[in-house]
């Protein structure tokens, strides 16, 4: 089974990590100082013997031994428990020194080192040394020393290393844990945060001191979506409290106007008068409808924008079928476009932005003239729709592309200040932009670019 918490799954890892580590690192000391004691072993067991040997004098082969073994030659100190004998090549003991040694001269066709013990002695290690004649044996010289004092040493780095292992192996495993415990401090307070995070309330925020770490990063990122959040959602509450606002104006209009026409009996031009202002706040509230309709769903919804439209021709035909609304307010109309202006895009979408802004044109210049001009600007269509209106004042020209923003709501009666939003993120869509350059009485200028070719 996992361990739910990462601390201690840190904590595991960090002591598993350490463990093996110090396993091999153990085992490569413990074998290295195995081999280098047991090699100092032989290598002063064969001075001993070598110096034996020199000790020998061999005259016509015959062997004249030293009165004892006893003394080094060069008066070094004997080791504690070292001994040494003389033997002939049949195995004779002819001379030694200190304990008798137990191995029986086997395979004395060479000088060898071997490890020996017998039971209830300790443990030996045994040099024996061929002295030869003119290639014929005539003794052999074995020196022996424990081997307890090597074994020792290696009992007493086992026991400090199977002692210190579990101790470090247990503050590594609470190294970790606590480093854990820290490093996670703040991402606990986050998700205690996030329990409180509602979509009533997403005012919250992490607020952690700021960090250039990894966890002090994502705490930045959350606190910025949270933001985001925040403000996506207050503008969407927003929304639907001007939606609502705007619809129920002319749902009570019409409600007095039937509820006036209903007072007493009516002559029939009065029946028809009242239809036809229940009609025009019908025409208003499906206007309005509609374009809620069209910003919630091009929120969504992705449309299919590979059609090739003739932009030139397009502007042409909606000035066109515009001209005679322009003519019915005296205003002049007229446009210049450059030819072969195409685009990939979806028609009705590209119509009705051209005709909401030619609308407004129209609908806020009193007198004068409004011109549409199309060209292309490296890689960009650029079309501008310029009117000789009333304007739009200097504070409210960062606003008319916000939803449901209206001038001076009082200078036109209709209109729901969905035009230019509407407008606005149709543009987008196609990853182009919208602006204005207006002066309050003088006219204004909306200008549309849009890439020719979308990425
Ligand atoms: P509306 O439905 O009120 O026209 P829009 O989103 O189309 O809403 O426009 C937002 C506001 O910008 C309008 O209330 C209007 O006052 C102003 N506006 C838009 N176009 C023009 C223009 N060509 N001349 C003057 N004012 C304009």
């Amino acid at each position: 089974m996992k361990p739910r918490s990462l601390r201690v799954r840190f904590a595991v890892w960090t002591a598993l990590v350490i463990l093996s580590v110090l396993a091999v690192f153990g085992a490569t000391v413990y074998f290295r100082m195995e081999h280098d004691l047991s090699a100092a072993l032989d290598s002063s067991l064969r001075v001993s013997a070598s110096q034996i040997v020199a000790s020998l004098n061999i005259e016509n082969g015959q062997l004249q031994l030293p009165d004892s073994l006893a003394e080094q030659p060069n008066g070094g100190s004997i080791p504690s428990g070292f001994r040494a004998r003389i033997l002939a090549p049949d195995g004779q003991v002819l001379r030694q020194s200190g304990e008798p040694i137990p191995q029986p001269p086997a395979a004395l066709g060479s000088s060898t080192s071997a490890s020996y013990s017998t039971a209830g002695e300790p443990p030996l290690r045994i040099y024996t040394a061929l002295v030869t004649d003119s290639g014929h044996p005539v003794a052999i010289v074995q020196v022996a020393q424990p081997t307890a004092p090597v074994q020792d040493t290696l009992d007493t780095l086992l026991a400090i290393l199977l002692v210190a292992a579990p101790l470090l192996v247990i503050a590594a495993g609470l190294g970790g844990y606590l480093l854990a415990a820290k490093a996670l401090q703040p991402v606990d307070a986050m998700t205690q945060m996030a329990r409180r995070i509602s979509a009533e309330d997403l005012t919250a925020r992490l607020d952690l001191p700021q960090t250039e770490d990894e966890v002090g990063r994502l705490a930045a990122t959350l606190d910025s979506m949270l933001e985001r959040l925040e403000a996506s959602f207050r503008r969407e509450r927003q929304f639907t409290s001007n939606a609502s606002h705007e619809l129920r104006t002319p749902l009570a209009a019409m409600q007095t106007i039937i509820g006036v026409t209903r007072q007493k009996r009516r002559t029939p031009p009065e029946y028809e008068q009242a239809l036809d202002d229940l009609t025009e706040e019908t025409n208003r509230l499906r206007g309005l409808v509609e374009a809620l309709l069209r910003l919630a769903r091009s929120d969504t919804e992705v449309l299919d924008r590979t059609e090739r439209i003739d932009i030139t021709t397009l502007l042409e035909d909606i000035v066109e079928s515009m001209r005679p609304m322009a003519e019915g307010k005296n205003l002049q109309l007229s446009s210049m476009l450059e030819k072969d202006m195409s685009l990939f895009g979806q028609q009705d979408e590209l119509i009705r932005l051209f005709v909401n802004l030619l609308d407004n044109a129209i609908k806020y210049t009193p007198s004068g003239t409004i011109e549409v001009r199309a060209t292309k600007e490296d890689g960009l269509l650029r079309i501008d729709v310029e009117d000789t209106g009333i304007g739009i004042p200097a504070e409210d020209l960062q606003h008319v592309f916000e939803r449901f923003y209206r001038v001076g709501p009082s200078r036109s009666t209709e209109g729901s200040g969905l035009g230019l939003a509407l407008a606005q993120q149709i543009v987008e869509a196609y990853g182009g932009t919208i602006s204005t350059e207006s002066q309050e009485r003088n006219g204004t200028t909306m200008t549309v670019l849009l890439p020719e070719r979308r990425h």
